[in-house]
């Protein structure tokens, strides 16, 4: 049989957010290459499959994900039903395009199965929707992170352009964030809310204004974080306490 590679989308965390298609794929894998934000508990739908652990993080240097993409397509070399796991949707800030790449040189197929994006998991947990009438008509994906070697992207005009923004992997760089924001024009009561470890049992979330955000840097975080920016979280923002008050 001929190799093929999945590269599906494991979700934000909890083992039965995965997509139907995607969990029986990974019953019938022979192998799993799966990502750092991959749950333990999703590899036990794969008791078969020889389990890779290629660990990525979102501060990689491209030339270990050109070694991923060589694992991957040593791997389809070696096995014909390979799965790529990663962490949300493997279509949003996941590196994807560069895998596809390598996957297309080798000549081996590939189909994508979407997953449940880190955005979607973190508005489910905070019971606020990205969208409201007359409130917020557009969402923006964004990320202000910056990869070895790339220029850096202008992601404050788009940010102050949308309704709602989600900002992935920008809690870390919450001054530098903040501090882009406030030059670009944006006002510091500006409603944001902070979500660790959306759809776990760990999950907590932070309300908070921009004029606060640089704080969040200093904050211990134990799991992945995401940032939503706009009108619509001000609802959570008159209900909490202060930031510190709920992180203590
Ligand atoms: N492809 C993934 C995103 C990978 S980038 C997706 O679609 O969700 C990694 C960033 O995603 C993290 O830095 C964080 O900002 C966000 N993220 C992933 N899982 C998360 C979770 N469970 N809770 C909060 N943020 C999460």
């Amino acid at each position: 049989m001929a190799p093929k590679v999945w590269l599906i989308g494991a979700g934000p965390g909890a083992a039965d957010l995965i997509t139907v298609r995607g969990m029986r794929l990974l019953q019938e894998a022979d192998c799993v290459l799966y990502d750092a934000l991959v749950q333990p508990e999703m590899l036990t739908y794969c008791p078969q499959a020889e389990l890779i652990d290629v660990g990525k993080r979102c501060d990689l240097a491209s030339t270990q994900q050109a070694f991923i993409n060589k694992m991957l397509v040593d791997a389809a070399r070696k096995h014909s039903r390979v799965v790529r796991l990663k962490g949300g949707d493997p279509l949003l800030f996941g590196r994807a395009q560069e895998e596809l790449r390598a996957l297309n040189a080798a000549g081996i197929a590939y189909e994508i199965v979407p997953g449940i994006t880190a955005a979607l998991a973190a508005s489910a947990d905070a019971g606020v929707s990205l969208t409201s009438r007359g409130l917020a008509r557009n969402v923006l994906f964004a990320t202000a992170r910056v990869g070895h070697g790339e220029d850096p992207s202008d992601w404050v005009r788009p940010v102050l352009a949308a309704d709602t923004s989600v900002l992935y992997m920008g809690v870390k760089q919450a001054a530098e964030v903040a501090a882009a924001l406030l030059a670009g024009g944006m006002h510091a009561d500006t409603p944001l809310l902070i979500v660790e470890n959306a759809s776990l049992p760990s999950k907590r979330e932070w309300p908070l204004t921009l004029a606060e955000l640089p704080q969040a840097a200093n904050w211990q975080l134990q799991g992945p974080a995401i940032l939503l920016i706009g009108e619509v979280y001000r609802a959570k923002l008159a209900l909490a306490a202060t930031p510190q008050a709920k992180l203590a």
